[in-house]
């Protein structure tokens, strides 16, 4: 891995960002450029991944229909979305989105964060309520009882669902 300290921060303007960058190889995927940018004085942080071969515009659909698809490998890049169209959710990609590499049990727990958070500080109680109902029908999906469908796309091409049963798409 290579680093790269005391750069200037383009937020706070002082010398306290931390480059680094790594490279790691993805079964079915190929070799990945991970970056990372972090700045000890105002927090910054901002990590993105570049795929080498790069498969152009594309779009993923996958359905969790047990517990082993919990553990399928996603790339997701800054710029890759990620939907949730039974529960009319989703986490949009762009320049502030961050980049990662998890797996689908990954995915729903950034997801399950967000609804978390609707439940515990919303002053709204419709809303606690349907974040409430919807923790339990992820609780079912991670379960293996309800299958749910997750989109991921990329106008980039860095983001990927590694599978054999994913759907793929050119866009
Ligand atoms: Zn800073």
């Amino acid at each position: 891995m290579e680093e790269l300290k005391k750069q200037g921060c383009p937020f706070c303007n002082t010398k306290n960002l931390t480059l680094t960058e790594d490279v790691r190889e993805i079964p079915y995927f190929g070799r990945c450029h991970l970056m990372s940018m972090s700045c000890s004085n105002c927090k910054y942080h901002k990590s993105d991944i570049e795929a080498e071969e790069n498969k152009g515009p594309v779009k993923y659909t996958f359905t969790i229909k047990d517990k082993k698809d919990l553990n399928v490998r996603v790339v997701k890049a800054s710029e890759g979305t990620i939907k949730i169209p039974q529960m009319k959710m989703s986490v949009e990609g762009g320049p502030n989105s961050t980049g990662y590499i998890s797996n689908i049990e990954g995915v729903l727990r950034r997801f399950k964060r967000i609804i978390e958070d609707v439940r515990d500080n919303s002053d709204d109680a419709k809303d606690k309520k349907s974040a409430k109902n919807l923790l339990k029908k992820l609780w079912k999906v991670e379960c293996g009882e309800q299958e749910l469908k997750i989109v991921l796309e990329d106008k980039t091409g860095n983001s990927a669902i590694i599978s054999d049963k994913v759907e793929v798409k050119k866009l």
